[in-house]
């Protein structure tokens, strides 16, 4: 089915034009502006979205696992069926290749499923029960029986760097979709006709399959003013964010300081640091090819590239910094997501190249085309590393900076002094591993996914990933934001104490009419109560 971009606010199942303000998105390939013009969602509109959510937060959750599948299953058809249509507006607004616009929209195909899959099956409530024992000396015990219940309307905000994967059906939606929460995205402004396309699909999934009205919303906005409206509206239970750490820290400071403070899901991105162990440096090493690919890999837009090297100095570290500059000299030169981003990267790496001690290796010449960035690796000393701070910022694009360190002694002062990561990667083989222990441990304790002998960049998504980490890199290193474990985000733990069936959760009542997996006296199984 075809689907127009007009350009409106997609509010439960009516499409509305009421702002003044008009916003587009341009081509990133070539600096010219896209066809589609954008309104900006107004405060009403943004009310009533919310007001909808609310309305069909109760509805929504009672609906069953299996129910809320076919909605999520719905959505991945669509976009499956839909698929020439915004393989060329991904393009158009990402400058992204048609590969990455194709394999992106596999993968947010196979999230919706596999969230799909996790509803139905519907063990993830992680329902506990403890019966009640009535002549337990000295006192009887109560009934008791704990399961997760949805939090209410959760707030999306789509990222620049994943149009499908992590926007408006993106890993945060669809989680939250799966756990029985309304949805209202807050398009990313780069990428508008791609998430008015993809919200309209989600619209007509849930209309085919029967959902309240309000489960879904998508508002577009180009200005912070939508966003903050979000957070701090009272029906927002919770927050989902991928972007930059100014943006995520502002969001998180905002939900923090409401009358009513709810959690913030901000993933702000890393350096990911790489520990390169002697056997990763000798000559013929492959790691340097493979590591141009890594840090290059979508123009460097990516929250696991491995913006930050650390080595012991010397003449293969050496070696190894000019192969790897030498290496991303012979890639072919992609854009940048958008002028703003581009820019922002010209100014952080100028910032770093300036500091003490930091010397350029040389690499890829500038390019000259627009949205171009020169692709930098950069060296620095293990000591003037720890004497600043600031040689940790994250520059967003195509940029590595390798330490080179006195002795294993000072490796490990580095990695102590980093700050929280999503990936830490280690390259060498057994004997150097075990050499490094007390480095690698070190280097644990800083990240979300800890990697030996690959690169960073790539995230599967299956249950056993973490696509988290300690603080910057997200707001809460508990959760996840990619895998099934990202459900977890969006609920809560209930306990019923004595309660009679009819105000039980299906998944807690005696018989389990589910069939799902509990915890019953401290045993898992699937069994009825009441058999
Ligand atoms: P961003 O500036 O953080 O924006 C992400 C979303 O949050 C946008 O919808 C933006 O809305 C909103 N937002 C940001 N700050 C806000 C605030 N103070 N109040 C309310 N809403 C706010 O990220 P971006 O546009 O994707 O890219 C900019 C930079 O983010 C990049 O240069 C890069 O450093 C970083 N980034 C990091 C990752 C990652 O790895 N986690 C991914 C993408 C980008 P409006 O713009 O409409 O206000």
């Amino acid at each position: 089915m075809q689907h127009p971009i007009s350009g409106g606010q997609l509010i439960g199942f009516s499409e509305s034009r009421a702002g003044q303000s008009h916003f587009t998105s341009h081509n990133p390939d070539t600096g010219k502006p896209n066809p589609w013009t954008f309104l900006e969602a107004t405060r009403e509109e943004a009310d009533q979205a919310m007001a909808l959510a609310a309305a069909a937060a109760a509805p929504y959750a009672s609906l069953s696992g299996a129910q809320r599948a076919v909605f999520l299953e719905a959505i991945a058809s669509g976009l499956e069926s839909g698929a020439d249509q915004v393989v060329p507006l991904y393009t158009a607004e990402s400058g992204l290749p048609e590969g990455r616009a194709r394999g992106e929209l596999g993968r947010t195909v196979g999230q919706l499923r596999s969230f799909a899959a996790l509803a139905r099956e519907g063990s993830w409530v992680a329902a506990r029960l403890e019966p009640a024992l009535p002549d337990r000396q000295p006192m009887p015990r109560p009934d008791l029986r704990k399961c997760l219940v949805p939090l209410g309307p959760v707030v999306v905000f789509g990222a620049s760097n994943f149009p499908l994967a992590f926007s408006t059906a993106g890993g945060d939606t669809a989680s939250a979709l799966a756990a029985g929460c309304p949805v209202v995205v807050k398009g990313h402004p780069l990428h508008p006709a791609t998430g008015e396309w993809v919200a309209r699909v989600m619209l007509q999934a849930a209309r085919e399959s029967e959902m309240p009205e309000g489960v879904f919303s998508h508002l577009q906005g180009s200005t912070h003013a939508l966003g903050e409206q979000l957070v701090m509206h009272p029906a927002t239970a919770a927050v989902g964010f991928t972007g930059s750490r100014a943006g995520g820290l502002a969001l998180a400071r905002l939900a923090e300081n409401r009358e009513v403070p709810i959690p913030v899901f901000a993933e702000m991105g890393s350096i990911n640091p790489v520990l390169l162990l002697p056997p990763a440096l000798e000559e013929g090493s492959a790691w340097p090819a493979a590591y141009a690919q890594s840090v290059t890999l979508g123009t460097g837009q990516f929250c696991t590239n491995p913006g930050l090297l650390l080595g012991l100095e010397g003449p293969a570290l050496d070696r190894f910094r000019r192969e790897l500059a030498q290496a991303m000299s012979a890639l072919p030169n992609s854009c940048m997501l958008d002028a703003g981003i581009a820019a922002r990267y010209r100014q952080i790496r100028e910032a770093l190249l300036g500091q003490p001690g930091v010397e350029e290796i040389e690499g890829p010449a500038a390019p000259e085309e627009v949205n171009r960035v020169p692709a930098t690796v950069a060296a620095v000393s293990g000591r003037d590393f720890l004497g600043n701070p600031g040689l940790q910022e994250e520059a967003f694009g195509p940029f590595t900076l390798v330490v080179g360190c006195a002795d294993a002694s000072e490796l490990e002062k580095v990695i102590a002094a980093l700050e929280g990561q999503l990936t830490g990667s280690v390259l060498g083989d057994t004997e150097a591993f075990r050499t490094y222990r007390p480095a690698i441990e070190a280097l644990q304790a800083k990240v979300g996914r800890l990697l030996f002998n690959g690169v960073p960049t790539g995230v599967e998504v299956c249950p056993s990933m973490h696509h988290g980490g300690p603080f910057p890199a997200t707001t809460d290193s508990r959760y996840t934001s990619v895998g099934t474990d990202a459900i977890l985000r969006w609920a809560r733990p209930v306990s019923f104490q004595n309660a009679p069936a009819e105000f039980l959760p299906p998944a807690l009542r005696d018989e389990n009419p589910l069939g799902i997996w509990r915890m019953v006296n401290g045993k898992q199984t699937r069994e009825s109560l009441s058999s």
